[in-house]
């Protein structure tokens, strides 16, 4: 389908949706819904061979709580297999529960493998937009796929034209590596604002997702394509590490327990991510054919605190002595979820392994001259961890692996090896750790004036927001670095800021 083609759909769905109040029948009672319920528009995710996630949530007041009495509402839902809905594939009807902000998660199975389906819900007389998802390719399929992989899309500090973009490329998949929303307001000029003060409680954090979830152009994308996501820390609150937060808040698993809440009810998840409390399994993995395996991992709940904080404080630093650091018994993951990638690794039969984490692996020293120095929030926090992970994808012989990352607001393509100090050190895995979609990044001389400590790293560029887009086939991934002009405009056009491939049993990232 032709992205003009989907533009129109949008279009077409989104008039569909009726001005008049609409009435849901609710087992007996009967809810009346004034205004388009649909205002958060649709997602899809979590594909699997035969069944994919889908979302939406019913918030004909999306900016203060929703606008819905707290009672349950049925919502149809249809999955065609065309775009103008005469051949249905699965139809049925789903709650929307007001103890999840009237969100709906429906796990359709029953689907055929590696087609495109097309998908809408249903409520009284309103008809959501229309969203277009994929499911993944049965076991033994060695084909071509496509995703696109993000991140870090602070509201205020640009518009989402990356979106609007990613939207229109040929893609099977997107995945978003963390910092959907951010409950801080921060950053150099804005071009429009939270219009909310930091989000404590869950009805806040709810707000906070339909501020983001409001704007068309996320909307769009999420309904152009399934996505699998992952958070990082601006989900619940900056640096927070398992239940320490950088201000050492007391009640921050309260906080955490809001945040998580709000996460699952706005991203099409399964329901065997439903948080338990404070907990939460986002931790998983998706397979697409024997093409490739995507390790979706979560260091944020289960990690150790930041090694060195100073006292009085959480979160993290930029240190240069720090013997906690190389603790051995350190983790990014914990220990569950170790041994759980460890199991992942052992069982891969894929060709591609893809590492979809939320920030830099590679080592990054960040001084110019004198002695290292390391930054306590990222991998280089737990340098140890970093080699456990990569000695077990030695261990079981996982083929192809591909780190992914995001929340340094930079693009880094980097070698990711044992010892990164060794300049003759084999290269385990290639990493593309991309930009943001619009959270601004560090200075480009920062990156400029560290190339020499940093010989690993082939490129660094801080100064441009966008995404980054793979194509898988048996033999080669082809990697692009897709660069807005600036973010600050809704209209900025795109291009590709470079071309990397990675060619099947040659580890590492060669330039196109
Ligand atoms: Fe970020
Ligand atoms: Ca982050």
């Amino acid at each position: 389908m032709t992205a003009d083609r989907g533009r129109r759909d949008f279009l077409r769905a989104a008039s569909v949706v009726l001005a008049a109040p609409a009435i849901a029948l609710n087992g007996c009672a009967r809810t009346r819904i004034h205004g388009d319920p649909f205002t958060l528009g649709v997602a899809s995710g979590s594909p699997l061979p035969d069944s994919v996630v889908l979302w939406t949530r019913l918030a004909p007041d999306p900016l203060h709580g929703g606008g819905l009495a707290p009672a349950g509402v049925n919502v149809q839902w249809e999955v065609a297999a065309d775009e103008n809905f005469r051949k249905i594939a699965r139809r049925g009807i789903a709650a929307a529960e007001p103890q999840y902000a009237h969100s709906v998660h429906v796990d359709v199975d029953g689907l055929e493998p590696d087609r495109w389906y097309w998908y809408r819900f249903m409520v009284g007389a309103a008809t959501s937009p229309i969203g277009r998802t994929r499911t993944a390719p049965p076991p033994q399929a060695l084909g071509a796929w496509r995703f696109a992989f993000a991140s870090c899309q602070q509201y205020e500090q640009g518009y989402y034209a990356a979106h609007r973009h990613m939207a229109e490329e040929n893609l099977d998949l997107v995945v978003f590596l963390g910092d959907y929303i951010y409950e801080s307001s921060w950053g150099r000029n804005h071009v429009r604002s939270h219009e909310a003060s930091e989000p404590f409680t869950l009805a806040q954090y709810r707000n906070r997702y339909a501020r983001y979830k409001s704007d068309p152009d996320l909307q769009r994308c999420h309904a152009r394509f399934p996505w699998i996501v992952t958070w990082d820390d601006h989900e619940v609150s900056n640096d927070y590490a398992d239940d320490r937060s950088e201000k050492l808040d007391p009640t921050f698993l309260a906080r955490r327990a809001a945040a998580y809440q709000a996460y699952y009810e706005h991203m099409p998840l399964r329901a065997s991510s439903r948080p338990q409390g404070a907990r939460m399994r986002l931790h998983s993995h998706y397979d697409f054919g024997r093409l490739a395996r995507f390790y979706l991992l979560d260091d944020r709940q289960y990690r150790s605190y930041q090694a060195c904080q100073t006292a009085g404080r959480g979160g993290s630093s930029t240190v240069e002595v720090c013997t906690e650091r190389l603790r051995e018994d350190r983790t990014m993951l914990g220990a569950e979820q170790e041994a759980w990638l460890r199991a992942r690794f052992a069982d891969s039969a894929a060709r591609w392994n893809i590492l979809a984490q939320q920030t830099l692996m590679a080592q990054l020293d960040r001084t110019v001259d004198g002695n290292s120095r390391f930054w306590t929030d990222g991998w280089d926090g737990y340098p140890a961890a970093r080699r456990r992970l990569l000695s077990e994808l030695i261990a079981h012989k996982v083929r192809n692996p591909i780190a992914i990352g995001g929340d340094i607001h930079a693009n880094v393509v980097s070698d990711l090896k044992l010892d990164f100090d060794d300049p003759t050190a084999p290269i385990v895995a290639a990493e593309f750790c991309g930009t943001s979609i619009t959270s601004q990044g560090p200075r480009q001389s920062f990156y400029d004036n560290r190339r020499a400590r940093n010989p690993h790293v082939k490129l660094a560029r801080s100064d441009k927001r966008g995404y980054t887009t793979v194509r898988l086939t048996a033999e080669r991934a082809y990697v692009d670095l897709r660069a807005l002009d600036d973010e600050k405009r809704a209209d900025s056009p795109i291009a590709t800021l470079a071309r990397f491939n990675v060619l099947k049993d040659v580890p590492g990232a060669a330039p196109d």
